[in-house]
């Protein structure tokens, strides 16, 4: 039985889920997997959980899991679901990456898709399990794809061993046909129970004419909205944090409330990512290439280092990293990166207001402004379910975490952009850009439903119908057919799920990214070459298996597998936990402009020092940017221990959220690999040494190893034509594999030294393909830890 306090049976009275409990419960008890349907908002996370519990699916100790794809749905449904339920944080858990509080006597565990993934490998039956809800399918995240397929199979098996496991798989209302029609997964079409809630109609407005400037249009919509119309709350749809901050801003100073104060307005620091590109203005134009030369001088470079190792053969006398000694330490869990990448904090920006009459807004009723992304602590994004103070309106500017993931209650205007900020892979290479593009009619039609949950609503579009009709895609495309599948594919086999494109996938990758993915982790030597361009059967190395078991991307596992050499390993988990956060270091803010007053010479100075003094010499600074985070994290986590983290941060051009976030991961990692690994007892030190001169030529071995595809040659001056401009030749690099050259970016380290040979972490487009995160190789190594690329020409 279950002791819910009155206020919460209340509040679980007016869901309308409540009203089908009976019917979902029949429906489970009498059929091995069930869909179930229903608005956002209408009860399924928080309610369907304590149904089951209440039926007593966590009896005999058998646990009740819940996959979410986001971290943060996972953390605030189990503390929500806790709380309906009056039980603890060790009885209602959640697990995610690296983090959690799940203990023995854990009966409701939320995690994410990626923990399951995890936890199948380690027992493919999941026989802790009674039941699993596959929360959020219409998402369609990779891992709960993958888990849809598996679940699948592994559901009829539970069954013939009389020990049957249930599954639920809960969507809104999106696309059901994936699931229901698809005989390959479910060979007996699941029911579907669709939870029926309360949707009033909510008007749609187009704009006549498509606004580009969508965010200074929302905050126009949002002000008329505020000073014409009757009350209720107003949901604004823009891409990403950055965004989302500055309007919260600027709507914030337009309708203040009298008595707030301008705290935290210190900071102001415009770093948006025009800067880089300011910054490479020299070089601005699109570089025309031919691009037959460059090929032909990949080829000699590749000849001449293959010469160059023969000349070093006898080269004995430092240590080299041996890629046959790798340690297998089973890791636990790995999960979807769902976090915007442009996360750049809570910084302030001020930009002039524009069009309306600020002073006579002022004088209205206050707006009570609210951001809500998903990388938003937690305490914070709660504060969307409580009302908003007496006398004032609720207007939460967010992501599209607001779409599905989370309700927020009495809204009656949606503002929508008609964009989404998305990460666009080139299947090929890789190359990575985010891209701001028109989000679907499904998600737009999902926005402006959220107006219509407390009564009649009205939902703005800052777009035109034509555009809507001519221009919007029905769905998105699920993020398994939109990005590179390397992690998914050696997890699969090493689950033994050895023809991957036989999977029962609810939707299939694509046959080219499963070729280029494969292709990738052999040459990183986790998959054995396949027989043939037909065979799909290619089979998981040793060194593939021990890459698996790390939680990070196969690239870093391997970096980490071989880490246990010459006392590596400390460095390459700071190393690894500091390349998965993004923007660690704060651009140097630009001479002129504004951000002078704000960031004295100084300060400017001040960082550009720091880090030339972090990259420091030798071995060390042909480490690189790599080197500068290894340094960053080693003296952030001695400030932290002496209570100055923020300070720190603040002085040298830190992140303080990514760093939090690195310290986090970097712990967890430790402890993890003592967890598994009995005499390594590593520790987290606030007095690590950096790495010696040895440690850190033997870590740029590491780094190629792991990055064996990613390796680029500098543009030779002598091969520029007579007639071209060399200025724009300047940085110029060229990889295997690309066509066009790629740039070093200018805030690299190596940027002054310009080796011949580097290794890169990602490519990515703005006005050209940029290097980040550069390290640079002797020709040397080559053949021994990217033999691969020496073989390609
Ligand atoms: P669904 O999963 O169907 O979208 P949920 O179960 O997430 O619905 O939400 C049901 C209701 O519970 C929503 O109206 C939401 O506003 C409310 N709710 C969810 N989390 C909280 C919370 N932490 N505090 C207060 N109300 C919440
Ligand atoms: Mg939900």
């Amino acid at each position: 039985p279950v002791d819910r306090s009155s206020e919460i049976q209340d509040s679980r009275l007016k869901l309308p889920i409540l009203a089908e409990e009976q019917a979902i419960m029949e429906a489970v008890n009498e059929n091995p997997v069930v869909i179930l349907a229903g608005e956002t908002g209408s009860g399924k996370t928080t309610q369907v959980p304590q149904f089951l519990y209440e039926a007593g699916y966590a009896r005999d100790s058998k646990i009740i899991g819940v996959t979410e794809p986001r971290r943060v749905a996972a953390i605030s449904m189990s503390k929500r679901v806790a709380e309906e339920m009056n039980l603890s944080s060790s009885e209602v858990s959640y697990l995610i990456r690296f983090e959690g509080n799940a203990t023995d006597r854990t009966c409701i565990k939320f995690m994410t898709d990626g923990v399951l993934l995890k936890e199948i490998q380690i027992d493919f039956l999941l026989s802790k399990y009674s039941i699993i809800i596959l929360d959020e399918a219409h998402e369609r995240s990779v891992y709960t794809d993958i888990l849809i397929g598996l679940l699948s199979r592994i559901v009829p098996l539970r069954n013939k061993r009389s020990n049957p496991l249930k599954l639920v798989i809960m969507s809104a209302t999106l696309r059901l046909e994936d699931f229901t029609e698809n005989p390959r997964l479910f060979k007996t079409t699941p029911p579907v129970i669709r939870v029926e809630s309360r949707q009033f109609p909510v008007t749609v407005h187009f704009n006549k004419r498509t606004a580009a400037d969508y965010v200074a249009e929302a905050f126009t919509k949002a002000c008329k909205i505020h000073t014409q119309l009757p009350e209720g709350g107003i949901l604004i749809f823009l891409t990403g944090q950055q965004e989302v901050n500055a309007l919260v801003r600027k709507l914030r100073r337009a309708f203040s409330f009298k008595d707030r104060k301008n705290k935290n307005r210190k900071n102001k620091r415009d770093i948006s990512r025009n800067d880089t590109e300011n910054m490479e203005s020299e070089t601005e134009d699109k570089v025309e290439t031919g691009e037959d030369e460059m090929e032909l001088d990949m080829q000699k470079a590749i000849q001449n280092a293959r010469k160059a190792k023969r000349k070093h053969k006898g080269d004995v006398t430092l240590p080299y990293i041996n890629l046959d000694n790798y340690s297998v330490i089973p890791g636990d869990d790995t999960e979807v990166d769902l976090l915007e990448e442009d996360d750049l904090g809570d910084i302030e920006s001020d930009e002039d207001e524009d069009g309306l009459n600020l002073r006579g807004l002022a004088a209205c009723q206050p707006m009570w402004v609210l951001p809500l992304y998903s990388l938003l602590p937690t305490n914070k994004q709660a504060l969307v379910f409580e009302p908003p103070p007496e006398g004032s309106r609720l207007c939460v500017v967010a992501t599209n975490v607001a779409e599905t993931s989370l309700t927020i209650p009495n809204v009656k205007y949606v503002v929508d952009c008609g964009r989404v900020k998305t990460r666009m892979y080139d299947k090929m290479t890789g190359v990575s850009a985010f891209t701001v593009t028109w989000c679907s009619k499904a998600a737009a039609n999902q926005r402006a439903g959220r107006a219509g949950r407390m009564g009649p609503g009205h939902c703005y579009r800052l777009y035109s119908s034509a555009m809507f009709n001519d221009q919007f895609e029905e769905f998105a495309a699920p993020e398994i057919q939109r990005k590179p599948v390397d992690d998914l594919l050696l997890q699969m086999k090493a689950m033994n799920i050895d023809k991957v494109v036989n999977f029962p996938f609810p939707s299939a990758p694509d046959l080219l990214q499963i070729k280029c993915a494969e292709r990738r982790l052999v040459l990183l030597g986790a998959l054995k070459e396949p027989k043939s361009k037909e065979d799909w059967t290619s089979r998981v190395t040793p060194l593939g298996y021990a890459i698996s078991a790390f939680p990070v991307a196969p690239r870093f596992g391997k970096m980490l597998a071989l880490s246990h050499q010459h006392g590596l390993l400390p460095y390459t988990l700071c190393m690894v936990a500091a390349l998965s956060v993004q923007e660690v270091l704060l651009e140097v803010p630009m001479h002129g402009g504004q951000e002078e007053t704000e960031n004295p010479k100084q300060t400017r100075a001040h960082w550009i020092q720091t880090r030339r003094k972090w990259a420091g010499v030798g071995n060390s600074l042909f480490l690189g940017d790599p080197m500068v985070l290894i340094r960053a994290v080693g003296a952030a986590e001695f400030a932290s221990r002496r209570g100055q983290l923020l300070q720190f941060c603040t002085d040298n051009g830190l992140r303080h959220k990514a760093v939090t976030e690195i310290r986090k991961l970097r712990l967890q990692l430790t402890n993890e690999v003592n967890l598994n690994v009995p005499d390594i007892d590593l520790c987290v030190d606030p007095n690590m040494p950096p790495p010696t001169d040895v440690q850190s030529k033997l870590l740029r071995q590491i780094l190629l190893s792991g990055l064996p595809d990613q390796v680029a040659h500098k543009v030779d001056e002598a091969e520029i034509k007579e007639n071209e401009d060399k200025v724009k030749w300047k940085h110029a690099y060229r990889c295997a594999e690309m066509e066009e050259p790629v740039f070093m970016h200018s805030a690299s380290v190596l940027r002054k030294k310009s080796p011949e040979w580097v290794v890169y972490q990602e490519v990515f487009e703005t006005n050209k393909l940029y290097m980040r995160g550069i390290t640079a190789i002797e020709p040397e190594w080559l053949p021994i830890y990217a033999p691969a690329l020496c073989n390609l020409s």
